[in-house]
Formats: C-alpha cells, sequence, structure tokens
C-alpha cells in the first residue's frame, strides 16, 4: 500500500471484549497502537493529557528532529516532505496528530494510569476517576523522557534566581540581557545554550561534568544517524575507534575554548545511554566565545552556584539540562519488570517471562533514532500479540 492511502479498515470484532492497552499518545504509544490495528487487533491508546503528542508540545520552540525525515516516520505513514529533511517541532506535533487520524487510532484522552496488576491471563490497569480497565495486554509507552530530573544540589534553596528543568524552557526571550547558566551537556543543554547565546542572553555558561562527544548532524549531505543505523551491530572497541578518527577530522579541538576532550569511547558511552552531541551550532558558539563551557555545578553557597574547581558564580538564571526519569515504578514497579535503574528488563516483542502480554517501547536510547527504534519496535509488538491470540 502506498503511504497516503487510507488503509482498509481491519476487522476487529475478534478482541473487541479485551483491547490491547497502549499507554501514551506518544510516537511509540500512537505507532505501536498502528501497528496492531494493521493485525485487526483492537488497540485503545490511554493518554492522561489533552492531546496526543503531548512531550513534543510541550518542548522548546527551536527545537528540530536531529534524525532525518524518512528515517524518523511511523509505520504506514510517510512524513510530508513539505516538513524538510529536519522537521520543526510543530510539524512533529502534527504529524503525530495525522498519524492518529489516517490509521483512525481509538485514542481516549485525560485518563492517566497509575497502576497495572495482572488478573489471570489478562491485566487489570487502575486510571484517572477510579476507572479499572481489563485488557488482554498492555503496551507500555509512557515515555523514556517522562519526569524531569532536577539534582538536588546541596544549598540549591538558596538560589535567589530563576533555577529552571530544561523541559520548562520555551525561548531566549525571558533572558535577553540576562547571565545564564546552563547545566548539562546532552543535546537539549547544547542547544538551549546556543539558542540563549544567539537571541540575546549576556552571557551564556554552560556546565560541563563530562566532556560530550559532538558530531555533525551531516557531513556532505550524508547524516550521522545513517552512520549510527550501520555501526549499530558493530563491536564496541570498533566504532569506538573509528568514532575517534571521526572526531579529530570532523570536529576542532575545542579544548582551548574549555571544552575538554572525552575521554572514553563514543559507543562506550552510547552503551551507557548518552548519546553524542549533534552539533546544531554549539561548535561556533564555543570557538565565538557566545558559550563558555564551565567545571559542573556542584552545590551552592549563599545563594552563589560552586563549580567543581572551586568557582563561584552569580548567574540570574539556571536552566537544568540534566535529563529524565523513566518513572515507571509507581505503574511497574510490583511486578519485578525493571531493572536497578528503573529501566524494563524486556522491551519491545520480548515480555517479561514474569508478565507475558506486557510490553514495553520507547525505553532505548539507541544512536540509529529513537524514533525510528520505536517504528520497528511496534511491528514487533503488534506481531508477538497477534501470534498470542
Ligand atoms: C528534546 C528531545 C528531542 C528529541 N529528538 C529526537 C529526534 O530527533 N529523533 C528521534 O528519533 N528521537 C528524538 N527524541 C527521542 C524520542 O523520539 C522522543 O522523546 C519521543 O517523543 C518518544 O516517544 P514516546 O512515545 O516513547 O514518549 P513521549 O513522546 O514522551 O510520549 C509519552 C506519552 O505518554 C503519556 N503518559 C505518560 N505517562 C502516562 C500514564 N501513566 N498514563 C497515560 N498517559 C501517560 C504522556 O502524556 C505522553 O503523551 C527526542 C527527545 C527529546 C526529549
Amino acid at each position: 500500500m502506498a503511504d497516503h492511502q487510507l488503509p482498509a479498515p481491519p476487522d476487529l470484532s475478534r478482541t473487541n471484549d479485551r483491547p490491547v492497552y497502549v499507554i501514551g499518545g506518544g510516537p511509540g504509544g500512537l505507532s505501536a497502537a498502528a501497528a496492531l490495528r494493521k493485525r485487526g487487533v483492537r488497540a485503545v491508546v490511554l493518554e492522561k493529557s489533552d492531546a496526543v503528542g503531548a512531550s513534543w508540545r510541550g518542548h522548546y520552540d527551536r527545537l528540530h528532529l536531529h534524525t532525518t525525515r524518512r528515517l524518523s516516520a511511523l509505520p504506514g505513514l510517510a512524513v510530508p516532505r513539505q516538513f524538510g529533511r529536519w522537521v520543526a517541532r510543530d510539524d512533529v506535533v502534527r504529524y503525530l496528530e495525522k498519524y492518529a487520524e489516517f490509521h483512525e487510532l481509538e485514542i481516549v484522552t485525560g485518563v492517566e494510569v497509575s497502576r497495572i496488576e495482572p488478573a489471570g491471563a489478562d491485566w487489570l490497569l487502575y486510571a484517572t476517576g477510579g476507572r479499572q480497565l481489563t485488557g488482554r495486554a498492555v503496551v507500555v509507552a509512557t515515555g523514556y523522557n517522562h519526569t524531569p530530573r532536577l539534582p538536588d544540589w546541596p544549598g540549591r534553596d538558596t538560589f535567589r534566581g530563576d533555577l529552571r528543568h530544561a523541559r520548562d524552557y520555551r525561548n531566549p526571550a525571558p533572558y535577553e540581557g540576562k547571565d545564564v547558566l546552563v547545566v548539562g551537556v546532552g543535546n537539549t543543554g547544547a542547544e538551549i545554550a546556543v539558542d540563549l547565546a544567539e537571541g540575546g542572553a549576556a552571557r551564556v555558561r554552560l556546565a560541563v561534568r563530562t566532556a560530550p562527544h559532538i558530531v555533525r548532524r551531516s557531513t556532505a549531505g550524508w547524516p550521522a544517524q545513517r552512520t549510527g543505523i550501520l555501526v549499530r551491530r558493530l563491536p564496541v572497541w570498533l566504532v569506538d575507534k573509528a568514532g575517534e578518527v571521526m572526531r579529530r577530522l570532523s570536529v576542532p579541538d575545542l579544548a582551548e575554548h574549555g571544552m575538554p576532550r572525552p575521554d572514553t569511547g563514543l559507543y562506550s558511552r552510547v552503551k551507557d545511554g548518552a548519546i553524542p552531541v549533534q552539533d546544531v551550532g554549539l561548535i561556533d558558539a564555543v570557538r565565538s566565545g557566545g558559550v563558555e563551557p564551565v567545571a559542573a555545578l556542584e552545590s551552592f553557597d549563599d545563594g552563589k552556584a560552586v563549580l567543581a574547581d572551586g568557582t563561584l558564580l552569580s548567574p540570574d538564571a539556571i536552566i537544568a539540562a540534566t535529563g529524565y526519569r523513566r518513572a515507571l515504578e509507581p505503574l511497574v514497579g510490583h511486578l519485578g519488570v525493571l531493572d536497578e535503574r528503573g529501566r524494563p528488563l524486556a522491551r519491545g516483542a520480548r515480555a517479561h517471562p514474569k508478565a507475558p502480554g506486557l510490553h514495553f517501547t520507547g525505553f532505548t536510547n539507541p544512536i540509529s533514532g529513537m524514533l525510528r527504534e520505536m517504528a520497528l519496535d511496534a511491528r514487533r509488538i503488534a506481531k508477538a500479540l497477534d501470534a498470542g491470540r
């Protein structure tokens, strides 16, 4: 079927009584629901906010996908060509809305699932308003970036300026003429720092705990994501070596500008959960002094930010790009399906032996792109649940 044609309505009559519940109406949940529906399995998406794509609606204005349009499409619907190669935040939201409509997904908004319990061969979901819903299977797609992680730095309460998590950052306007410290140099921290520097902040410092791997988003038209896909199954040491060669060839040494060189290999870091920083202006901003790398933020002393090297700073504002927690414990922590870091032990098509029919999607951060991974997982999960009918 061509991607622009409407799919034939599947026969959902066999599973109407006990649907598969999909928790979360982001790209992970929507793609799983579409793949199930395509196989004739009734799937009901439960979304706690009032619309699909809630996470994307809340991201900062400047954000574009750093994975390509083609390699970010979900099953059964291409991302429109006019959205360009690097799709803007608002267009990601439009695509997700269109996706739900195109696949005629059954979505219930305003319903938050708080706990999942086994009920014989089925699953019982406890949700908003005292709801108890029984499904034959469950797909958990509540997001890798679920709950903002704001470190409890000692003395934090003494800081009198504006301290917020990156999730609450929209654009540089409120920071015009201000001295801002951005904490954390993942993709989000790096891009927010550049946004502030270009958007009129008086001074932007970027607190770096672990020196990042910085890669070009694309080189001579070849996107970094494609390299990520190609090297995915190669030995870690080999990719680390190749990454080091690439770094020397394509990324200038920023050590003299205060940005240290990474001391562990690129792929070793990915395996530990840290994907490389795609350059969307950081290199130039660091070289020009628009963004000044400084040591990690350790604590606060009498309202001043104390860095790991002992420097004291008094910024007007601090933006903590310090990541997120999965926050799966209340939902499934009691089922023995999470590891010590709160991540699902089994993911995608594979369910944990203790919890057959309970699937997780979107809980890895692969070098090949998370949207691409969720698209692949959606099909695999649908196949597994279809076979289990
Ligand atoms: C800033 C940023 C940029 C990114 N850029 C890219 C990129 O370029 N390419 C790429 O491949 N990936 C990217 N990602 C990673 C990933 O693709 C996105 O985070 C994506 O939105 C994840 O989809 P998801 O469905 O797993 O989670 P989410 O999009 O977070 O969706 C989860 C949904 O579940 C709902 N929910 C949560 N808990 C419950 C509950 N208990 N009950 C009911 N509903 C619930 C939430 O409201 C939300 O709508 C990016 C991530 C971030 C944070």
